[in-house]
């Protein structure tokens, strides 16, 4: 009679296994999590260009002046609120975003809520320490 005798794994096996797989962990979530970081900055760029979207919508509508008064933009209570269709926060800070007049109308800021919170936007230059938009310079990011 066959007995089949079963074998398991040596100790020298799993630890080799459990080696690899330690490696391969160490070499890819840092690229995993700075993936993540970078699209968010850019989804917060987006934001900021849908933003200023809406604001150009407003001065057409208001006698080329742009609001000049500063305010968080929220989807009503502001300005912007017949402009805005979406609940826009940073996908970082989960904040809303801060509009801030300029010249008395004739410019503006948008800020990323992040630029006054510890929160902060990273891609592979670093630590972001705040991200805007103006009409002059387009989407500006500071580290
Ligand atoms: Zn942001």
């Amino acid at each position: 009679m066959k007995i089949n005798k079963k074998r398991g794994f040596t100790l020298l096996e799993l630890m080799i296994v459990i080696a690899i797989i330690s490696i391969l962990a160490v070499v890819l979530i840092p690229n995993f999590v700075n993936a993540r970081n970078v699209a968010k900055l850019t989804a917060c760029q987006a934001i900021l260009k849908n933003i200023s979207s809406a604001v150009e919508i407003y001065s057409s509508n208001n006698q080329e002046r742009y609001p000049a008064n500063d305010f968080t933009v929220t989807l009503s209570g502001n300005p912007l609120e017949e402009y805005i269709g979406k609940d826009y926060r940073c996908p970082v800070a989960k904040e809303y975003y801060e509009y801030k007049s300029s010249n008395n109308g004739s410019s503006y800021y948008i800020y990323c809520p992040t630029y006054n919170t510890s929160i902060k936007h990273k891609n592979n230059r670093g630590t972001v320490s705040k991200v805007f938009f103006s009409p002059q310079e387009g989407v500006v990011i500071n580290y």
